[in-house]
């Protein structure tokens, strides 16, 4: 596996939560130059020294993907401080559930803001530099309930069907400039989100996956890394599930 991603920069965001970890530590292995973001500075020092005892190099910027300018501003500080950047992972996502009848204007648009315009503001970002060098990887995180919706989550369900058109339209856009653009739809995963779920609840959920456990995050981040890498270069536009078979489209 080592040297698969040899001399590449990889940027993945929200590389402080439990699949972004995963996948900084994969990508490093791969020998990519991984760089991630975060929002929580307690975090982002649990972070760094997590990956400092298991050997991982990876540097760390302050970003809100949600604002235009920040990602703007970190496309450029990647650039000066360390080079292009040649794959990005659009993995920061947030959850803020509940029923229609409750939901909030400010709970549908910070799900929207968080999880979709992320996805355009950190992507626009760095397209222009992957088009002018004619090579990139997009990988963008949507998740099993943006392709069979889930009870409380119009915002995300929305918001994550959503990333799929957008990688879809992108897809099409960049073929022929070498820049392949994939969804990762990941069913449950045992994450910090998932196991704050009451064991009781979470016992149901598993009941559910035909396969009988939550997902690891290792085994997205082993997806990721392969659509990350020259192996896949004639996939694009294409959405992989990795649930356990909960749900098969
Ligand atoms: P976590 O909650 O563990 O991590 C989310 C990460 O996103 C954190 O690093 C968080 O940073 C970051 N983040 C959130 N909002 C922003 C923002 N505006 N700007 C920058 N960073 C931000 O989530 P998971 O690892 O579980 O999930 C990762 C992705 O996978 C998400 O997109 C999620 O929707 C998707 N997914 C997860 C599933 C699961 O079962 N876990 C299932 C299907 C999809 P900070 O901690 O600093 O706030």
């Amino acid at each position: 596996m080592s040297g698969i991603l040899d001399g590449k920069i990889a940027l993945i965001t929200g590389g402080t939560g439990g699949i972004g970890k995963a996948t900084c530590k994969r990508l490093t292995k791969m020998g990519a130059r991984v760089v991630s973001t975060y929002l929580g500075e307690s975090k982002a020092v649990e972070m760094r020294e997590q990956m400092k005892e298991q050997g991982c190099n990876i540097a760390i910027y302050p970003c809100d993907v949600s604002d235009f300018d920040q990602c703007q501003a970190l496309a450029d500080n990647i650039q000066n401080d360390i080079g292009p950047v040649d794959i990005v992972v659009n993995n920061a996502g947030i959850t803020r559930d509940t029923t229609m009848k409750k939901m909030t204007a400010e709970q549908w648009q910070a799900v929207i803001n968080n999880n979709l315009n992320s996805v355009f503001n950190v992507t626009r970002a760095f397209i222009e530099s992957m088009l002018e060098r004619q090579t990139g990887r997009v990988v963008n995180i949507s998740s099993i309930n943006g392709q069979k919706g889930q009870f409380g989550q119009a915002n995300y369900s929305a918001a994550k069907a959503g990333i799929h058109g957008f990688t879809m339209a992108l897809a099409q856009e960049v073929a022929r400039k070498g820049i392949t653009v994939n969804t990762v739809s990941p069913g449950y995963i045992a994450t910090e989100m998932v196991m704050a779920v009451p064991e009781e609840v979470r016992n149901q959920i598993i009941a559910q996956i035909p396969v009988w456990r939550l997902g690891k995050p290792e085994e997205i981040a082993a997806l990721i890394g392969f659509l990350a890498s020259e192996d896949a270069a004639f996939i694009t536009g294409a959405n992989f599930a990795a649930n356990g078979g909960q749900h098969m489209h």
